[in-house]
C-alpha cells in the first residue's frame, strides 16, 4: 500500500462548476469571484472579503494597504512558511522574527513582547544586526490550523501600534476564546486583517487562491485597487464586468486577481467547508488515540478555548528514545510506502536569512529543537480506513523498531 502525503478532494460539483465557467464565456475575475467573496465574507463574519490569486498575494496586499515602507519592522514568527516572511522583504522592510509557543508552535506572546522591547532598546532582536526602524505589524500564524493565542498577541500589539495581520493559511475554519466565559470568535475575526490560502493541499482549494478579509472599508478598497493594476475603484468594476474600456491608474499595482474558473472552485469548496473539516478532525482523532500509545513520540493537541481546523497533523519523535534521527525516521516511512512532509526548517536557519541578519540556529530555541522531531503526517478527507491504519502501523513499527534500549 501506498499513502500519498494529500489527495485533493474534488467533487462531481466542482468539476461542473468548471464545465459551466469554461461554457460561460467568461473565464477571469467576474460574477463568481464576487459571489465567492460575498459568501467567503459572510462564512467568516469579516465586512470585506477580497479574492486574490494566493495568500503570498494576500500577505503582500495587506502589508502594502497599512502603508510598509522600506526599513519598518514587522513582527514574523521564524517557524512558519517563507511566504509569511518574503512579503516583508518585497519592501525593504525587516521582518523580526519570533520564536514560537513549545505547545501549540504558534508565536510565542511572550517572545513577541521581548521582542518588541528589543527592537525598542536598541540591542540585536534580529540575529546580529541591530535593527533600526520603525514596528509596524505582527503577523501570527495559525499553525497546523489551531489558532495562536490571540487575546496576549492583540493587546501587546495595541499597546504599540502594531497592526495584526493573520496568516490564516492553514485555519479555515478555526476558532479562539480566550477563556471559557468569554465569546468564541472566528479566525477572521481575530485580527485586523486575516489572510487565507486556497493552495492545492489547502483545508480548501482553488488550485491556487487566496482571500484577504477585513472589516476596515479603507483597506479593503485599497487592496482591491492595487489587486488588479492599481486601477481606480470604479474602474475596477467596470474593466471586470466587461463594461467599459475607460479606466484610471490610481498607483502602480500588481496582478493579483482571482480567475472565475478559480472562483467556481472554491464556492462548492466553501459549500463543503464544515464536511472538509469534520473528516480531517475523525483522522486527528483516530491518529491521537492511537499514536498517544508510541512512547517514542509526541502526538499534537488541541488547545482548550481551540477549535482546531487540522490542516496539518505534525508529531514529534523524543529522539533520546530512539536510535535514528527525524530524517531517518522519514526515509523508513517512505520506503515502507507512507509519504511524509516537514513543517518547517525555521526560516533563520534558511541561507537567506540566516546570512542576511546573521542569526544562528540557536537564537530561537524553541523552533530550532521542534524542526529537528517534527513529522507532518498524510491527512485529508478522502483517507481510507486502510490508509489511516496503515499509516498508524507504520510509524508504530518504525519507532519500536528503533526504540533506544536503557542499558540495565
Ligand atoms: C501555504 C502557506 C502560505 C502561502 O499560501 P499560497 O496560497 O501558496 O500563497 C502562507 N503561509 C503559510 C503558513 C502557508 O502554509
Amino acid at each position: 500500500m501506498k499513502v500519498p502525503f494529500f489527495r485533493p478532494a474534488i467533487g462531481v460539483r466542482e468539476t461542473e462548476a468548471v464545465v459551466e465557467c469554461l461554457q460561460s464565456g467568461w473565464l477571469t475575475t467576474g460574477e463568481r469571484a464576487r459571489e465567492f467573496e460575498l459568501r467567503f465574507a459572510s462564512f467568516i463574519g469579516a465586512k470585506h472579503a477580497v479574492a486574490v490569486n494566493s495568500c503570498t498575494a494576500a500577505l503582500h496586499l495587506a502589508l502594502e494597504a497599512i502603508g510598509l515602507k522600506r526599513g519598518d519592522l514587522v513582527f514574523v514568527p521564524t517557524f512558519t512558511f517563507a511566504a509569511t516572511a518574503e512579503v516583508v522583504r518585497y519592501f525593504d522592510a525587516v521582518p523580526v522574527f519570533v520564536d514560537s509557543d513549545p505547545v501549540s508552535m504558534c508565536m510565542d506572546p511572550q517572545a513577541l513582547a521581548s521582542a518588541i522591547a528589543a527592537v525598542q532598546s536598541g540591542t540585536a532582536a534580529a540575529g546580529k544586526v541591530a535593527v533600526r526602524g520603525t514596528p509596524r505589524a505582527v503577523i501570527p500564524v495559525h499553525y497546523a490550523g489551531q489558532m495562536a493565542d490571540m487575546a496576549p498577541i492583540r493587546s501587546i500589539a495595541a499597546r504599540h501600534g502594531l497592526v495584526v495581520i493573520g496568516d490564516a493559511a492553514h485555519a479555515l475554519p478555526a476558532d479562539y476564546r480566550e477563556n471559557e466565559s468569554s465569546p468564541w470568535q472566528s479566525v477572521g475575526a481575530s485580527a485586523d486583517i486575516s489572510c487565507f490560502s486556497f493552495y492545492a493541499n489547502k483545508c480548501i482549494t482553488t488550485g491556487e487562491g487566496g482571500m484577504l478579509v477585513t472589516d476596515r472599508d479603507d483597506w479593503a478598497e485599497r487592496v482591491r485597487v492595487m489587486s488588479l493594476h492599481g486601477m481606480s475603484k470604479d474602474a475596477y468594476k467596470r474593466f471586470m464586468s466587461g463594461g467599459s474600456w475607460y479606466y484610471e491608474i490610481v498607483a502602480p499595482g500588481f496582478k493579483y486577481n482571482l480567475t472565475d474558473i478559480a472562483a467556481s472552485i472554491g464556492l462548492c469548496q466553501l459549500d463543503r467547508v464544515h464536511e472538509l473539516m469534520d473528516a480531517r478532525r475523525e483522522i486527528a482523532a483516530y491518529f491521537s488515540t492511537n499514536l498517544s500509545l508510541v512512547e517514542e513520540l509526541e502526538v499534537p493537541l488541541e488547545l482548550q478555548g481551540r477549535r482546531h481546523a487540522w490542516h496539518l497533523y505534525a508529531i514529534r519523535l523524543r529522539l533520546s528514545s530512539l536510535t535514528i534521527d527525524r530524517n531517518q525516521f522519514i526515509d523508513k516511512m517512505i520506503e515502507r510506502g507512507v509519504a511524509a512532509s516537514v513543517h518547517w526548517m525555521p526560516l533563520h536557519m534558511h541561507p537567506y536569512y540566516r546570512d542576511s541578519f546573521g542569526y544562528a540556529a540557536g537564537d530561537f530555541p524553541v523552533a530550532a529543537k521542534v524542526w529537528s522531531e517534527t513529522i507532518s503526517l498524510p491527512i485529508f478527507p478522502g483517507m481510507t480506513l486502510e490508509e489511516r491504519a496503515f499509516v498508524v502501523r507504520v510509524v508504530t513499527d518504525i519507532a519500536r523498531e528503533h526504540r533506544r534500549t536503557v542499558a540495565a
